[in-house]
């Protein structure tokens, strides 16, 4: 296969998120041709290109100096070399540096293409059995509980899968606040270490991962993605009266307390009224 690389042009290349077979072979030609290769951590990246063979020059361009390399990236295009951007692992941009660059490529006339490859969200969308046909992608939840719950508050009647990364040190947690606001039986996915020797898919819902993370700790090990179900779409809407009644005793009372009262005022299941009250706090 013959690749011909172009002056002044910026290509953002997929590496591998695990198994380095996964490199297209326009990749690696595209890296062994340009000028140089922007990438997010040089020493990372070095061990990737010594097994591909290729010694392209380096530069490292990551969250903490993109904004001030940008600029002189940018004229170094205009002036007719070319540049690959890579990241630690899949799709630059997707969760990782890069979007200064190419949008200011874009802003100064500097031709921007794609160099395909893996992705973490779509490969575990791809094997996850969650409808696909729709989907959100939501990145890494917030570090905090109070705010990740906000979050997932505003979820609480989205009807498409959705998608979350973790790290290791958060996954239980981020599980049991997604259990807490959407609902422990709602069908969910973990897709642990892609393509790697572990690589790990389970199915069930999100009860059944918190399960399975707070009992075999060797599951909490290694990279993530969570996948949600959408809210099923006849999802039973609570009567006005009801909702009357949650509103005044959330205005008064703590939400778990409130929904609480309002399940033995009501009749309503306490859980639903629940996640009703704090999608409510997180659209406030
Ligand atoms: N740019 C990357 C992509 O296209 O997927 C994502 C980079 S982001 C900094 C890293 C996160 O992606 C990890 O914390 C994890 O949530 C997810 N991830 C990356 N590789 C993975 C893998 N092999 N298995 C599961 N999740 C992975």
């Amino acid at each position: 296969m013959f690749v011909s690389i172009e002056k002044s042009v910026l290509y953002v290349v997929a590496t591998p998120i695990g198994n380095r077979g996964d490199i297209s072979s326009r990749a690696v030609e595209v890296l062994r041709g340009v000028d140089l290769i922007a990438a997010e951590d040089t020493r990372h990246s070095r061990s990737l290109l010594q097994y591909l063979g290729i010694d392209t020059p380096m530069l490292a361009l990551h969250d903490h100096n993109e904004r001030q390399l940008t600029g002189q990236l940018v004229a170094r295009l205009l002036g007719g070399e070319s540049l690959a951007l890579i990241s630690d692992a899949g799709t630059p941009l997707i969760s990782d540096p890069g979007f200064p660059l190419v949008r200011e490529c874009h802003a100064g006339g500097v031709r921007v293409t794609p160099v395909p490859g893996a992705s973490a969200l779509i490969c575990a969308l791809s094997a996850s059995g969650l409808p696909t046909d729709k989907f959100v992608f939501e990145g890494f939840p917030p570090r905090t509980q109070s705010a990740r719950r906000e979050q997932f508050g505003t979820l609480n009647s989205e009807l498409r899968t959705m998608v979350f990364y973790e790290s290791s040190h958060r996954v239980l947690d981020c599980c049991r606040d997604l259990a807490e606001v959407l609902g422990a039986q709602r069908p969910a996915v973990m897709a642990r270490e892609l393509t790697k020797r572990y690589e790990t898919l389970f199915h069930s819902d999100l009860g059944a991962i918190c399960q399975l993370l707070e009992t075999e700790p060797v599951q909490r090990k290694g990279e993530f993605v969570i996948l949600v179900a959408g809210a099923p779409k006849d999802a039973r809407q609570l009567s006005a009266e009801t909702e009357r009644v949650l509103r005044v005793l959330v205005d008064e009372l703590p939400l778990k307390q409130a929904a609480s009262l309002a399940a033995r005022l009501t009749g309503e299941k306490k859980n639903a009224l629940y996640r009703q009250a704090l999608s409510w706090r997180s659209e406030e």
